[in-house]
């Protein structure tokens, strides 16, 4: 299976950064050595100093599917899920300043984090869920896929054209603002509408 992320798609989060505006989704992969078990603490890597969360809405392939036409995307997916797109700030930046792929400094090992899994219908309108990240006991992150610039079913549909979807695939949809480091001793918590979604230690 593989994880695929987008960047750059709240506008808010493209601010923060001081990116631009992309004409089309930003995707990257990340490896399936990414994924970190549920339980599991974040350990923070020795090649990084500036390991930032972003909290991301996560939706699971459940058909193979190749050109996918937006209308028709709804079809991909029944569950929709809240994870965390660590991403080591200070080698991303390195990498970006020289034009090399980021890879390194989003897929390394434990950089994907899942937590529970929620049906489609659970939800009144997959264009508003609303979600957020509390580190500490603080909310640092929150938003609705109201914000997002491309909607679940657009990622899809651009994504398909270039990447065959396959059964078991997560999508990253792209955090909104409030990305920040981590320390080791921090706690992470995802909510979903209200839902916890997951907890993360970091260490
Ligand atoms: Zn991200």
């Amino acid at each position: 299976m593989k994880l695929i992320c987008v960047g750059r798609n709240y506008n808010d989060h493209i601010q923060e950064l001081n990116n631009t505006r992309p004409d089309a989704p930003v995707i990257f992969i990340k490896p399936d050595s990414a994924l970190a078990q549920p339980t599991q603490p974040f350990f923070i890597p020795d090649f990084s100093k500036d390991i930032h969360y972003e909290v991301e809405i996560l939706v699971r392939i459940n058909r193979i599917g190749k050109y996918i036409q937006p209308e028709f995307a709804h079809k991909y997916y029944d569950e929709i899920g809240l994870g965390i797109d660590f991403t080591a700030r200070d080698l991303q930046k390195e990498l970006k300043s020289k034009g090399l792929p980021w890879e390194k400094a989003k897929g390394f090992d434990g950089s994907a984090r899942i937590g529970k899994w929620f049906s489609k219908k659970d939800f009144v309108d997959i264009n508003d869920i609303r979600f957020r990240l509390e580190k500490n006991n603080q909310v640092v992150q929150e938003s609705t896929t109201a914000h997002m610039i491309w909607s679940v079913d657009a990622l899809i549909s651009h994504i398909s054209e270039f990447f065959t979807l396959k059964i078991g695939d997560v999508i990253f949809t792209g955090t909104p603002a409030g990305v920040g480091p981590v320390d080791a001793g921090d706690f992470l918590e995802g909510f979903i509408e209200g839902q916890q979604a997951f907890g993360v230690k970091i260490k």
